[in-house]
């Protein structure tokens, strides 16, 4: 996980503005007559230019596992604060949810659906659950998430790897919850990110030179590290966090 520093400060798309203004309104409007339950339009925070937006800011990757996902699904627009409703733990889901945010782009993001559809679903715990924002009335400026926010925290503060496996940076409780809630360090992704990180290592090592590496190869593999280390410098590298990790522990000093 990344901080998304292309949507700090960004503009929401027209149709956020227009339509999911008014459609907030009219949430809050159904609240106040007694509703806890609404039917949310995907049209519009789901709407291409939504979308569009999103992998272009995010450069086509989940803003939780960081996998690049254009090329074998769609992605989903993902809700930060759950609109449906919500759980702190293991509990029923609590209604009404986080309604008045369905369209709002501060709370919108683009993930893969098996970070949002099989792991977060309606999981939103918070520090002190009396500061729950539990309608449009509460300022959700009160609350203090647990799981980290890809734009408004730096997810690498809070979580770095051990190699492919990622961990809590000195067991903090937001780094611990987001890994086991999101499943970030599900079999399957790490193998995943194993595949990538040993085509570095290897790379790696030849250009360092051991075990006593040709000079023509060890050349050739000491440009194509540097150019590996340049990548996860880049926002758009899958897997940027592991990859920067690697190379603070493992710098290029030879
Ligand atoms: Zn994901």
């Amino acid at each position: 996980m990344i901080r998304i520093n292309n949507k700090i400060g960004s503009l929401a798309p027209d149709i956020l503005l227009v339509e999911g203004v008014a459609e907030s309104e009219n949430l809050k409007t159904e609240f106040n007559n007694g509703a806890v339950q609404f039917t949310f339009i995907s049209t519009i925070y789901g709407h291409k230019n939504v979308k569009d937006r999103l992998i272009e800011l995010q450069y086509g990757k989940c803003c939780f596992c960081e996998s690049k996902i254009r090329h074998i699904s769609y992605g989903d627009v993902e809700h930060y604060r759950p609109k449906g409703g919500w759980v702190q733990n293991e509990e029923a889901i609590n209604q009404p949810g986080y309604y008045w945010l369905a369209y709002d782009w501060d709370n919108l993001l683009l993930s893969c659906e098996l970070c949002n559809q099989r792991y977060k679903r309606n999981y939103f715990p918070i520090i002190n659950e009396a500061q729950r924002a539990i309608n449009h009335t509460f300022n959700i400026e009160n609350e203090t998430p647990i799981f980290i926010h890809p734009v408004f925290d730096d997810p690498e503060e809070y979580i770095e790897f051990n190699d492919n496996e990622p961990y809590a940076v000195d067991g903090n409780a937001r780094g611990n919850i987001t890994i086991n809630k999101l499943a970030l360090d599900r079999e399957e992704l790490n193998e995943h990110r194993k595949r990538t990180l040993n085509l570095v290592i290897d790379i790696y090592e030849l250009a360092k030179g051991y075990p006593d590496t040709n000079p023509i190869v060890k050349n050739k593999a000491k440009n194509k590290i540097t150019k590996y280390h340049e990548a996860a410098q880049q926002d758009s590298t899958e897997y940027a966090s592991m990859l920067r990790c690697f190379f603070r522990k493992n710098p290029i000093d030879f």
